[in-house]
């Protein structure tokens, strides 16, 4: 899992440096495929329940699983691109938000607080002993965060990973008023908040992926495989396993041992 988690993280660097004003998504999904193939990974978004792409492109008030195709990147959008990666069968799944050329303020302050919701959900992965805590301490951190409200999403959830990409548990990203199950060594857990300007309700398109908002307002979405182990976690899709954005939270990543 860790060998699948960097060639994910090696594509998303490639996709979000490919993604500028006039790039089609499709492109985006041809620079991932590409990485994949030069690293020996195959994908597990591709043919999955039908899906026809390696990455999941959502674009502005889409909040996730949008299809690469045709769509023009324009000055300002803000879009999620959520991949994954498989090596010898097992399995990562990440996910980044970029902002397109000049971002709009507003932009730049919901993905930073997606992704900084996302960090505080891996923290308490690191101590907690239910799962329940890390959507506990994704909705502590943005109901506290000052200025515009933003809606954590419901529809989707985070989930269990390794050898397929969704496995059980359910990981809330907000509050659910479950403790959710144990803890243990061994777990790997996918943690992705998706969060929105405005209101949480979605619909799916015709195309029978894209979900959008609604009211149309704009989404984000930032995601980390995480394994918790007998000395602590590391997260599998950072080369760094995550350390210098956990260090705020006292949280240091230990290796997985090798055997
Ligand atoms: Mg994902
Ligand atoms: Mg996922």
């Amino acid at each position: 899992m860790h060998k699948a988690g960097l060639i994910l993280h090696q594509g998303l660097d490639a996709v979000v440096a490919a993604a500028q004003p006039g790039i089609t998504t499709a492109h985006l999904d041809q620079v991932f495929r590409t990485v994949l193939a030069d690293h020996g990974a195959t994908s597990n978004f591709l043919g999955y329940h039908g899906f026809p792409a390696t990455i999941c492109a959502s674009v502005n008030e889409e909040v996730v699983h949008g299809i690469p195709g045709e769509r023009v990147l324009q000055n300002g959008d803000i879009i999620s691109i959520d991949a994954g990666a498989v090596v010898d069968g097992w399995h990562s799944d990440s996910a980044r938000t970029v902002l397109v050329g000049t971002p709009d303020p507003a932009n730049v302050r919901l993905s930073t607080i997606t992704e900084e919701a996302m960090w505080a959900g891996i923290a308490a992965f690191a101590k907690a002993k239910h799962v329940g805590e890390i959507g506990n301490a994704i909705e502590d951190y943005v109901r506290a965060q000052p200025g515009e409200p933003l809606g954590i999403l419901e529809d989707y959830v985070g989930h269990g990973i390794g050898s397929a990409m969704h496995q059980a548990p359910d990981v809330f990203n907000y509050r659910s008023g479950m403790r959710g199950p144990r803890i243990k060594a061994g777990m790997v857990l996918a943690i992705e908040p998706m969060l929105v300007r405005g209101d949480i309700a979605t619909k799916t398109l015709d195309d029978d992926w894209t979900v959008v908002t609604l009211d149309g307002s704009y989404a984000s979405q930032w995601e980390h495989s995480v394994a918790r182990h007998k000395e602590g976690i590391w997260v599998i899709t950072s080369p760094d396993g995550g350390a210098a954005n956990l260090a705020r939270y006292g949280v240091t990543p230990v290796p997985i041992p090798q055997n």
